[in-house]
């Protein structure tokens, strides 16, 4: 008589994973499980198993390789805020709570796939590429497009966020949210500014069901970093661009004009540093 799959696996290598996933048909993945944990308790989520990566030692850690960073799928949050990029520290340092950001790793934001999510307006703005691995190999997909809707991705059936890779840059980095509080409050809208190309890239959080860029945008901020254009300039294109959610939180009116506020703030900071850099 066969027994059945255990209904918790803690498997210790990527292929033990994979295997311990398609040995269980709906089984959830638990990284950090400051996501799934919740989802549970509030019944948002249902699971037929757990599949932890708790002790895949290979899936953690920070790389530095030819012009890239490499980070883990579940390098902890806590981690990334003395990453070798100063948006992503930026970004990781307002995620959450000390204790939150011990546990949360940054698979578990990118898979999480919802707008407001810290790390994504970052890796959104620096063009970062995601390694996904199935039973069968590894495929590199850009950040850009992998998220579909709140909560949906590109992931497939049985893989697994393996690594996120972020171009390096010796430029300026940053990230601002707002919310009703600075700690365990959702931002209410975000943005992230890297200097990519020569120019200035930003991206936004709760500016669009998914995390939002537009090259409209880009080309007002090196406009107003290069001395062409006005903050007014820059808030009118980020205004035109965005299409934010309306909710209990804030409309989107608000959120429309602090989006405005906060690409106008994130290349003033810019200025401040002595522009972009290389
Ligand atoms: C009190 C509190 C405050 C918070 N504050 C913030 C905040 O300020 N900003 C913010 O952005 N988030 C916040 N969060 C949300 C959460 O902490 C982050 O989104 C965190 O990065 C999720 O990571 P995790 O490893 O805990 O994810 P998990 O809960 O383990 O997983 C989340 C989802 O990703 C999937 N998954 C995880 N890793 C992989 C992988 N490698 N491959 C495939 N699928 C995977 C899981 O199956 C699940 O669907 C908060 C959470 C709590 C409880």
């Amino acid at each position: 008589m066969l027994l059945a799959a255990p209904l918790f696996a803690l498997p210790e290598t990527p292929p033990e994973a994979l295997a311990a996933l398609a040995d269980r048909p709906g089984a959830v993945v638990v990284a950090g499980g400051t996501e799934v944990m919740p989802d549970l308790l509030w019944r948002t989520r249902t699971a037929a198993g757990f599949v932890s990566l708790r002790r895949v030692a290979a899936l953690r850690g920070i790389a530095r390789t030819d012009g890239e960073l490499v980070i883990g799928a579940t390098t902890p949050v806590a981690a990334l805020t003395s990453a070798p990029d100063a948006g992503l520290r930026a970004a990781a340092s307002s995620l959450g709570t000390p204790l939150v950001r011990t546990e949360a790793t940054i698979g578990g934001n990118v898979i999480s796939a919802l707008p407001y999510r810290n790390l994504l307006p970052t890796l959104l703005a620096g063009g970062a590429t995601l390694e996904l691995t199935s039973a069968t190999g590894s495929r590199a997909v850009p950040f850009d497009g992998f998220i579909t809707a709140p909560g949906r991705t590109g992931l497939a059936e049985g893989e697994l966020l393996t690594a996120v890779r972020l171009p390096a840059h010796r430029g300026f980095a940053d990230y601002t949210k707002v919310g009703r509080r600075n700690a365990q409050f959702v931002a209410t809208v975000s943005a992230a500014i890297v200097s990519r190309d020569g120019g200035a890239r930003l991206a936004f959080g709760n500016a669009a069901p998914i995390p939002f860029r537009s090259d409209d945008v880009d080309t007002a901020a090196t406009a107003l970093l290069d001395g062409q254009a006005s903050a007014a300039d820059l808030q009118a294109a980020v205004a035109a661009a965005v299409d934010p959610p309306e909710d209990t939180i804030a409309s989107a009116d608000y959120r429309r004009h602090a989006l405005g506020v906060l690409a106008v703030r994130l290349v003033t900071r810019a200025a401040v540093d002595g522009g972009l850099g290389a």
